[in-house]
């Protein structure tokens, strides 16, 4: 814990975390954006924000990340309607990620005066980016819609030759086999439950979302993610049918938000938490 704390330190002194804490506010009202209009198909309809009840523009002062929600106390200005507390979450889920992917990868060797990177980490902070953020998107609509959308899983899988080509640790033998072996161990398991229970339990959604995960970080990343977002899985979902009562054994949890949080958990804190466990 204290190891911990000593590590975290650096990150709330540098200037540097608060930028990108901006930066990734900025991103996650983006982001907003896109986990609203992508599941309706609706992208690139409306050029400007208009808000849900009422259908009137919504002014850049009303759309500022988080403090317009905190500052409006989570109303629209125009007639009064409910903004979920949504919005504001996934701005500050965003702000978050983005300093810690940078602590993770600090491509900033000086900044005063002049500027000087790091190059190779700069590559592996900006894959992290990319990763983790549209994993965050996949979730949020997975959550909401339980689907994760092909337009998001589909490219990513096709990108997988480009971040071979680009990050500096990531090889493509083990990239091709993520995604062969993300795609094909969750393909089996999701037959073996359709032939135990006679109905799809998984989506092919997560199919496709594992072999992502599978090409973006290599095949090592796929079987502790699936054994850690089967774990949480299941906590939460036992937690949720213990206190609403209301869902039963049948009820379906997606499961993307779980093998997401797994994933980026495994690309970010794999050493830590592996100290953890061997500590214990
Ligand atoms: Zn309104």
């Amino acid at each position: 814990m204290q190891g911990l704390l000593l590590e975290l330190l650096p990150i709330l002194c540098s200037p540097l975390s608060y930028i990108f804490l901006c930066l990734g506010l900025l991103m996650g009202s983006f982001f907003n954006v896109c986990i609203y209009r992508i599941p309706r198909g609706i992208f690139w309809k409306e050029k400007r924000s208009v808000c849900p009840h009422c259908g009137v523009m919504i002014p850049f002062w009303h759309n500022v990340p988080l403090l317009s929600w905190i500052f409006l106390r989570g109303k629209a200005a125009c007639c009064g309607g409910r903004i979920s507390i949504q919005y504001p979450l996934v701005e500050l889920a965003t702000g978050l990620l983005f300093v810690l992917i940078y602590w993770k990868f600090p491509f900033v060797l000086r900044w005063d005066g002049q500027l000087a990177i790091d190059p190779r980490d700069f590559l592996r902070f900006a894959h992290a980016l990319v990763f983790c953020s549209v994993l965050l998107i996949c979730s949020v609509i997975d959550l909401e819609h339980q689907i994760i959308p092909d337009v998001l899983s589909l490219p990513m899988i096709a990108l997988t030759p480009l971040v071979v080509w680009v990050h500096p640790d990531l090889d493509w033998k083990s990239a091709l086999l993520g995604v062969v072996l993300g795609g094909g161990v969750f393909y089996a398991i999701a037959w073996i439950y359709y032939l135990v229970r006679r109905e799809a339990g998984l989506g092919m959604g997560d199919v496709k979302l594992l072999a992502a995960i599978g090409g973006w970080l290599g095949y090592q990343a796929i079987l502790t993610t699936v054994f850690w977002a089967s774990i949480l899985g299941s906590i939460v979902g036992i937690s949720v049918i213990l206190i609403s009562k209301k869902m039963d054994m049948k009820t379906r949890l997606p499961f993307g938000p779980f093998l997401s949080f797994a994933a980026v958990c495994y690309h970010l804190f794999g050493h830590q938490l592996a100290d953890v466990i061997i500590t214990f």
